[in-house]
């Protein structure tokens, strides 16, 4: 246990519920390897406003990370947000600098480091998302806005859903959006997509046996990334493997949005692996009694 004194800096992550989340692991193990006076905590939070008001208060109240439900309303209680979030509609990450809120999104910007992190170049690729929920609209605005792919194509069950975001993509005017329906497009999507970016949380914990995408769907050469890391690897993840896809897991959007939150608020390189490993062993450990997902991590090759 690090010491704790005046001069130790406060984190935290506020959402309701957010007593599942793995963020407090993943941010005290980056702390402590980097010999840095943090301490980060998990809060549930009704009252937004005041929790920001709070924090803006207190001077030593550096960083926070903002989950479910709230990453829409901290919106109106900020003094900045940076364009990306400010497209996207919604903030996973404020920094408190002086008094002075500053909101920003690191789920997109996360996923794209996981992206490059497995050696895979979006630019100039036709990237499928399927779903149409928070989660893939800030992944969508981030492959907009930062990578030079060819098409991005949304899927998703609700038309209206998948209208807006594609609405709102169109207007980055060098990205080519199509919109269409789940399931009913995505056979002919998978036939001509590159990348495939699952954004459901179809096959999440308890419903392990479920996947958004037939296995017959998947080609080899596609590059395959699941957002839901519950279990660490999914149906799909293990589907898309067994079809000879590259895959990424769910596990390195979180690890990836978080370190660029640790990055935010510390102003210093955070370190990547004792992050991941703090991460995956309690993934691990939490769910091994169910999980079909122990085994080897495939883009390091070791054992977890
Ligand atoms: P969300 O806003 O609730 O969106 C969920 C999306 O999935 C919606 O488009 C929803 O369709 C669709 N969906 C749900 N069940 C479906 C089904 N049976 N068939 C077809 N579509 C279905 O949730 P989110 O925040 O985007 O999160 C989505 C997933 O990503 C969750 O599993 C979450 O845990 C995961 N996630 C992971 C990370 C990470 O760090 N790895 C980060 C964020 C999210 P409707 O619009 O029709 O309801």
């Amino acid at each position: 246990m690090r010491g704790i004194d005046t001069a130790t800096q406060l984190c935290a992550v506020i959402g309701n519920p957010v007593e599942h989340s793995l963020s407090p692991i993943m941010h005290n193990a980056a702390f402590e390897a980097a010999g840095l006076n943090y301490v980060y905590l998990a809060f549930r939070v009704q009252d937004v406003a005041a929790c920001l008001a709070g924090m803006r208060a207190c001077e030593g109240f550096r960083g926070m990370s903002v989950t479910i439900p709230h990453k829409l309303a901290v919106m109106d209680h900020l003094d900045e947000i940076d364009p990306m979030a400010q497209k996207v509609g919604s903030v996973n990450t404020i920094v408190n600098e002086n008094g002075i809120l500053i909101g920003s999104t690191t789920d997109g910007p996360g996923v794209l480091r996981a992206f490059a992190d497995a050696g895979v170049n979006l630019d100039g690729k036709k990237v499928l998302f399927v779903g149409a929920g928070g989660a893939v609209r800030a992944v969508a605005f981030a492959v907009a806005e930062l990578t030079k792919a060819e098409q991005i194509t949304i899927l998703g069950r609700t038309p209206s859903r998948v209208t807006a975001i594609a609405h709102d993509l169109r207007a980055k005017q060098d990205a080519s959006v199509v919109a269409g329906r789940l399931p009913e497009d995505l056979r002919d999507a998978m036939a001509t997509h590159n990348i495939v970016i699952q954004g459901t949380p179809i096959g999440m914990y308890p419903d392990e046996g479920d996947t958004a995408v037939p296995s017959a769907f998947f080609r080899s050469e596609q590059v395959v990334f699941d957002m839901v890391y519950r279990p660490y690897k999914t149906r799909f993840i293990r589907e898309a493997e067994a079809a000879g896809c590259k895959t990424i897991l769910g596990v390195e959007m979180l690890v990836n949005q978080a370190v660029l939150q640790f990055e935010r608020w510390t102003g210093v390189p955070a370190p990547y692996h004792v992050m991941r490993e703090a991460t995956v062993a309690r993934l691990v450990k939490g769910f091994a009694s169910k999980s079909t997902g122990r085994g080897e991590d495939t883009r390091h090759g070791r054992r977890v």
